[in-house]
């Protein structure tokens, strides 16, 4: 099966700068970023988004969602807070099939979200 463009940086078939890696996720920083901090965090499983998640994965997101937190903070956003936003389909706004976690920081985010 074709390796999804997350599975090629994970593979480092495609360089990234990486912030965190486990067996379970890896972190890297956006290629286009929408804040001062912008940090992806993704489960090495190819999930193509959390609307595909099985009940099998719940490990895998548990996981996920505990090590944004912890990537947020060793990269000095806990103090200040952020943002944490997972995109799904169209209207979500996802552009990559492969279940990701934005981590967002540095400055004031608006709410309601564009
Ligand atoms: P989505 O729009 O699917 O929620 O988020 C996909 C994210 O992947 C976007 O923020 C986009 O900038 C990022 N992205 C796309 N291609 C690359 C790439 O080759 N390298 C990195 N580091 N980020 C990428």
């Amino acid at each position: 099966m074709t390796k999804t463009l997350f599975e090629r940086i994970i593979a480092r078939e495609i360089p990234s700068q990486i912030v965190y890696e486990d067996d379970l996720v890896f972190a890297f920083k956006d290629i286009t970023p929408q804040a001062p901090t912008h940090v992806l965090i993704v489960p090495k499983k190819p999930i193509a988004r959390i609307a595909e998640a099985a009940a099998t994965d719940h490990q895998t997101l548990g996981h996920l969602l505990l090590k944004a937190a912890e990537v947020a903070e060793k990269i000095g956003l806990k103090e200040s807070g952020y943002r944490l936003v997972i995109n799904n389909g169209a209207d979500g706004g996802e552009s990559v099939p492969h279940l990701h976690c934005h981590i967002l920081g540095g400055r004031k985010m608006a709410w309601p979200p564009g």
